[in-house]
């Protein structure tokens, strides 16, 4: 929107490929990464100028990029992974969703991939158990079968009626051979190096917190092992520390961590840096990121607009 009104429009990404989530989380068998490709080289086309491979607030910093345009938008996604503190989880095979995804999707995408051929971010002939019940445990779960794992689990602390995740997924994956485990939740790892187990243990959903959902208590006794080489940890994602990572203390955030916007102005509460996504949102969906980028783009064009208006209007007065 912003190029098709004149402006000249940088994007500088850590990524090497553009895309974000959609080219490196969402699995190829949901969104083909050909029409991922199409619509970034229709930016290119249009004279958007990408800048790949860099990554902000490390080589380059945020007050160089800030110094070198008139607005900035922050759309950095969330890729904080949340952990699991059981015993046993630095075990050699317990991975996080989105490497295993970003291998997955990389070695589709015709990448030489070390840690695919080595076979440590590979599901293939092995009991692969997931962990969590949102959308990326099912996007773990569906990739490892398709990578011809021996069995695929999903442990999810809650029931089926109250996961995040989408039931129609649920009922694809359940098709597809994936076998749900639902109220279990792991108590550790097993294993001497690398993980043989998940000792699990059975979950009952007790009264409701002050957020109404029924909180997940541990039955007695109730540990089990899961035979596994290989766990996969899908519990969801928090922003990192972005003031921090771009020494930028007074960037104001929410407690959860996103940015804090004007939702008229779309801005952060610094001059000219505006905010949207899912760095706002908190884990979101695309339909809103691109809702978001629209409203952006056209509240950074009002802000300069108004600001280019304002010399001529105040020298209008004198
Ligand atoms: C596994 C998975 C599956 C999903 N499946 C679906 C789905 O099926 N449908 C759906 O609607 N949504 C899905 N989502 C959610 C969706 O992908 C996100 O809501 C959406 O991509 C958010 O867009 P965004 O532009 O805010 O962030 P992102 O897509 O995360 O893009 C952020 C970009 O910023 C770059 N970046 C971050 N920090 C820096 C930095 N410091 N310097 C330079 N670049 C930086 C990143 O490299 C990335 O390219 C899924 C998410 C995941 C993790």
């Amino acid at each position: 929107m912003l190029r098709h009104r004149g402006y000249q429009v940088h994007i500088y990404d850590r990524y090497d490929r553009i895309g974000g989530l959609l080219m490196y989380g969402i699995p190829g068998f949901k969104l083909e990464k050909s029409i991922v490709e199409r619509r970034g080289q229709l930016l290119i086309d249009g004279g958007v100028h990408f800048h790949l491979g860099v990554d902000i607030g490390g080589e380059t910093s945020f007050a160089d990029i800030r110094a070198k345009h008139d607005a900035i938008l922050l759309a950095t996604g969330v890729y904080k992974a949340r952990d699991i503190a059981a015993l046993g989880s630095g075990l050699d095979g317990i991975v996080p969703a989105l490497e295993y995804l970003t291998v997955s999707n990389r070695k589709s995408l015709g990448d030489d991939v070390a840690a695919f051929d080595s076979g440590a971010l590979n599901a293939e002939g092995k009991d692969v158990v997931v962990i969590g019940g949102g959308d990326t445990a099912m996007d773990c779960v569906r990739t490892a079968i398709r990578q011809k794992a021996k069995s695929v689990s999903c442990l999810y602390r809650r029931d089926r009626a109250n996961m995040p995740g989408s039931q129609r997924e649920v009922q694809n994956a359940e098709e597809e051979g994936v076998v749900f485990k639902w109220l279990s939740a792991p108590q550790a790892f097993l294993g001497d190096d690398k993980v043989r187990a998940v000792q699990a243990q059975r979950i009952h959903l007790g009264q409701p917190d002050a957020t109404g959902r029924q909180v997940p208590e541990v039955i007695d006794g109730s540990a089990h092992e899961l035979p596994a080489d290989m766990v996969i940890k899908a519990l969801g994602f928090d922003p990192e520390d972005l003031p921090a990572m771009f020494g930028q203390d007074g960037l104001e955030v929410t407690r959860w961590g996103t940015l804090k916007i004007d939702w008229r102005t779309m801005m952060t509460n610094l001059d000219g840096v505006f905010a949207a996504g899912d760095i706002v949102r908190g884990a979101s969906l695309v339909v809103w990121g691109v809702r978001d980028g629209r409203d952006a783009a056209e509240a950074i064009d009002q802000w300069i607009m108004a600001a280019a208006d304002a010399p001529r209007a105040a020298g209008a007065g004198r």
